[in-house]
């Protein structure tokens, strides 16, 4: 579509893609510093700017036929808001008369600011109303209406109108203002894309399809451009997740181009620990060891990551990989999500490597510096083979002498720049990471293309599945009978509470407030509390007592929710369940069931979330439903999948996935598949992206290259 067709000829083209918002009309370096804040210094800048929504201004009426209790729009011309009244407690009434052709309408206001409104709509400015309109003494009056004030350029055509976030002293009228006085310089966005693709999925023009995001016709259909799901918005969705792909489809090539340590297999301490062991490897951990050793041997450096359920056993793999490192002599880094778990990864190495009389040493922020001092001149000799630490694995001052692998437990807590900080501590060394998080295979492949997987589908023997009920306040009687009976058989429970408040302080009172609840109900049993607040070696203290069963309830918030490893523990609760995730709530109850008790799970919650007729609660039912239907990670997984989306699911920020500025994983998971689909395409044909007809498409991926390694 040309320029001119779309009644824009009077900008003549002066308007350039380059051209700083600060000399549009109405901006000024005061409105320019607010945008510049929101990162807009350009027209170019602009017109990324998306609308959050779309309202239908389509069909306008006039005063004399607006109806009663009907949402109508007008257009019109307000006159002054002036005080109309001042009632008990000092709320005022705001009025103005507002007038079209046909007849008239008072708009009211309720406890508004009068220079606010009389600034935005300055009397005999040509105004869009919308609202319902109501009689009031055999007048017609609309109160609280939606307005538009509309421009003197702006020659208003009923039509549907986009909506930008509003921010203090930045109003929609003036973003639609800046948005109106950008749209011509659309004309010059070069396109990107290959014509191949933006045929193959009838995908408009880069410069027509920003257009009309921002300007839409009004044969869209509504529905669609509130959800970015018209054509237009596809496009330039799609050219987001294209790039994302081209990028991380790259970066694997790269790595497997890189040369690293070629581990060798020489039996000495591997085989040694094997025979150690208490069990036998399930077939699954035997394959995920011998692809594991199968990178290791390899000259790029491994980029592993091992996915198997809450207990699979990726522990132990793990310490596989981590052996095989330290008989061709280097140096192992295991770092863990929180000090809980890194401390009880050190007491399983120190268990299961006993044999091996290897030196371990535990690296977190709660040493003394004689003992943090003692521990790094340990790791800079390279005395100590094995580091388990949390983020203090990252400090400078930690400095190793051969690092050959890391291992990060838990994908989820840690990001990709994190995984790289440690990985500089070596040169090139592998990496090991285990998640309890499965990712559907489709999804991993998109995000974590640098990394390939490895999946343990399979339980250690003699795991029965954890029995999962849903039980009411008005049951909480029998549950605590069940638990009493539980407790006297020699079992112990965890009572787990959600973070509820934003504030640590009330959080805390309320695990206080149900551990006294809980001494009270079972005054001759032991009940301990665990919360996030307590030092680690308050922790510690309660863990081993737990451990120890002198502990027989262990009230937790939910920092124990990940690999925490009690096998007595056989009860679970957990309190509000309606406040859980998914996976979180699947991650809770990995907790037990993991010894030779028969154990249970009991998801607490108030009744009122069960009514199947309220829709709010339909996804909390589907949740509990399904953990209580299922144990089986994967399957949860893909349920979330479903009920979530995968953008939630991922945790994108805390995945350190770059966060998209306009798709939305959950959303647009459709267009990632083809997006990838074209990505691999194209680099398969050409890895460089140096033909000539991808030479747009190179600039435009060294653009979002920097982007995604500045994020
Ligand atoms: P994950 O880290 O996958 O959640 P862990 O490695 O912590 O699981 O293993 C869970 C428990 O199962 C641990 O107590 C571990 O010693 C035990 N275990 C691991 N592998 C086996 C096996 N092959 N047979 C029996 N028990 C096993
Ligand atoms: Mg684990």
């Amino acid at each position: 579509m040309e320029p001119d067709q779309r009644g824009l000829n009077n900008h003549k083209g002066k308007i350039t893609l380059d051209f700083p918002v600060q000399y549009l009309k109405g901006i000024g370096p005061k409105i320019a510093g607010i945008l510049r804040r929101q990162g807009i210094e350009t027209v170019r800048d602009a017109l990324h700017m998306f609308p959050r929504t779309y309202e239908d201004l389509r069909t306008t009426t006039t005063a004399e036929k607006a109806e009663a209790g009907k949402e109508s729009i007008l257009i019109g011309t307000i006159g002054p808001v002036r005080i109309a009244n001042t009632i008990r407690n000092r709320r005022t009434i705001l009025e103005a008369f507002f007038n079209d052709t046909s007849g008239g309408v008072t708009l009211k206001w309720f406890n508004a600011r009068i220079d606010y409104l009389k600034s935005s709509f300055p009397a005999g400015s040509k105004v869009l109303i919308k609202g319902d309109i109501s009689f009031f003494r055999g007048m017609k009056v609309m109160i609280h209406p939606k307005m538009k004030l509309l421009t003197d350029d702006e020659e208003f055509l009923p039509k549907i109108s986009p909506v930008y976030i509003e921010h203090e002293k930045l109003p929609q009228f003036r973003l639609q203002k800046l948005i109106h006085q950008s749209l011509p310089a659309t004309k010059d966005l070069e396109d990107p894309l290959p014509d191949g693709i933006r045929e193959k999925f009838k995908f408009p023009r880069l410069c027509d399809a920003i257009f009309h995001v921002h300007s839409p016709l009004n044969s869209d259909n509504l529905d669609d451009l509130i959800n970015s799901r018209s054509i237009n918005h596809k496009r330039v969705i799609f050219d987001e997740l294209f790039f994302f792909e081209l990028f991380v489809l790259t970066t694997r090539a790269n790595r497997t181009k890189e040369s690293g340590i070629s581990f060798q297999i020489k039996k000495s301490i591997t085989e040694k620990f094997k025979q150690s062991l208490p069990f036998t490897l399930t077939t699954a951990q035997e394959e995920a060891i011998r692809e594991i050793y199968k990178d290791m041997q390899g000259v790029a450096p491994m980029h592993r990551l091992l996915q198997g359920d809450v207990g699979s056993g990726k522990t132990v793999v793990g310490f596989f990989a981590a052996l095989l490192a330290i008989e061709n002599d280097f140096q192992v880094a295991l770092m863990a999500p929180t000090e809980i778990l890194a401390e009880q990864h050190l007491k399983v190495a120190q268990n299961l490597l006993q044999a091996t009389g290897i030196n371990i040493a535990l690296l977190t922020s709660s040493l003394t510096n004689s003992e943090r001092r003692e521990i790094l001149s340990n790791l800079s000799t390279g005395k100590t083979r094995i580091v388990i630490g949390t983020h203090a694995l990252f400090q400078d001052d930690v400095i190793f002498k051969n690092l050959g692998l890391v291992i990060i437990d838990e994908q989820h807590r840690f990001g990709v720049e994190q995984r790289v900080a440690l990985k500089q501590k070596g040169i090139s060394p592998d990496l090991l990471v285990l998640t309890a998080t499965p990712i559907p295979r489709t999804l991993a492949l998109s995000f974590y293309g640098d990394l390939d997987i490895t999946t343990i589908r399979t339980l250690p023997p003699g795991r029965s599945p954890v029995r999962t009920s849903i039980v009411t306040e008005e049951e909480k009687d029998e549950l605590y009978s069940f638990l009493k009976k539980e407790i006297e058989m020699g079992g112990q429970i965890y009572v787990v509470l959600p973070l509820i408040e934003e504030s640590e302080k009330v959080d805390l009172k309320n695990a206080v407030s149900t551990t006294e609840l809980l001494k009270k109900r079972f005054p001759d049993k032991n009940v301990g509390l665990l919360h996030g607040g307590l030092r680690s070696e308050e922790k510690d203290s309660i863990m081993d007592l737990f451990k120890r069963r002198e502990i027989d309830i262990l009230v937790s918030t939910t920092v124990i929710e990940v690999g925490v490893d009690v096998p007595n523990a056989s009860i679970m609760v957990i309190e509000n369940a309606e406040r859980f995730g998914l996976s979180q709530l699947h991650q809770l109850r990995g907790r037990v069931g993991r010894g030779e008790r028969k154990s249970y799970c009991f998801l607490a919650t108030e009744k009122k979330y069960l009514n199947r007729s309220i829709d709010a609660f339909k996804t909390i039912q589907r949740r509990l439903n399904a953990i209580v239907n299922t144990t089986d990670g994967f399957r949860l997984a893909e349920e979330d999948l479903s009920i979530r989306g995968p953008g939630e699911l991922l945790g994108t920020k805390q995945a350190g996935l770059p966060t998209f500025r306009y798709a939305d994983i959950s959303r647009d998971f459709e267009l990632l598949t083809l997006a990838r689909d074209e990505a691999l395409t194209i680099l398969k044909e050409d890895p460089g992206l140096n033909k000539p007809e991808h030479t747009k498409l190179k600039t435009e991926w060294e653009r979002f290259k920097k982007y995604a390694s500045a994020s």
